[in-house]
């Protein structure tokens, strides 16, 4: 069994989300894909966040019906901070013995990865699916390398067959190079306080929710 985790703050859950699990799964040959909203993120201030609960029951919403998507709330049940390092153990011990687990993440978020906890024992526990462009040399891709290198190990090489960056110890980091979706959190949040619309940016079902909750306005 192959497994994606995909964690986030969700605060709101967007299409683009959406999108990129569901390519994922199908690219990779997921059997599945855990989606997992932070509680209490470390690395995002709590001005504009919404609940826990509200970013759960949001997140739920938009994979509801997407086929081999499940909204875990393993974040909110846990005390304290959200730690990746934590939830990927915890997985670890709970799905079948045997299960393949891979970490997947926008490159802005994995290029912070030097910021989270334990994560040189991160890497060397679960293989990361990067979120990159299709462009060769594009600055993000330079960005990836030179990120690699310089903070997690130079013993990094990119192997183009598998479109990964392999190491002997570590865990490789595997690209999914997709065209840019210009959707983000930050963007529908300003919409909504500026009263502007965000139609298509997140589900339907989504965009009833934070218009019935007055969300972000
Ligand atoms: P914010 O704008 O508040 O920073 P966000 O839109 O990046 O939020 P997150 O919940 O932080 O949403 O995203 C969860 C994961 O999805 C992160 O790894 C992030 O890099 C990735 N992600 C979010 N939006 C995109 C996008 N448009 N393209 C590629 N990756 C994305």
């Amino acid at each position: 069994m192959k497994t994606g985790l995909f964690g986030g703050t969700f605060n709101p859950v967007h299409s683009g989300h959406v999108m990129i699990a569901t390519d994922i799964l199908s690219c990779f040959a997921l059997d599945g894909i855990i989606i997992i909203p932070a509680a209490s993120p470390p690395h995002k201030t709590a001005e504009f966040m919404a609940d826990i609960s509200l970013r759960l029951e949001m997140t739920r919403l938009a994979f509801n019906g997407q086929p081999g998507c499940t909204v875990s709330d393993i974040e909110t049940r846990r005390v304290g901070r959200s730690y990746t390092i934590d939830t990927v153990n915890h997985f670890r011990k709970t799905l079948p013995a045997g299960t393949d687990l891979f970490f997947i993440a926008g490159l802005d978020a994995f290029l912070e990865l030097d910021t989270w906890k334990d994560y040189l024992a991160l890497m060397e526990t679960i293989p990361f699916i990067v979120i990159t462009r299709p462009v060769p040399d594009s600055p993000e891709k330079e960005a990836l390398k030179t990120f690699l290198s310089l903070k997690i190990s130079d013993r990094y090489t990119f192997s183009p067959d598998k479109a990964c960056y392999e190491h002997e110890t570590l865990r490789p980091v595997f690209l999914y190079e997709r065209p840019a979706i210009h959707i983000s959190s930050t963007e529908i949040r300003e919409r909504l306080k500026q009263g502007r619309p965000i139609r298509g940016m997140v589900p339907d079902s989504v965009e009833q929710f934070i218009k019935k909750k007055g969300l972000y306005q």
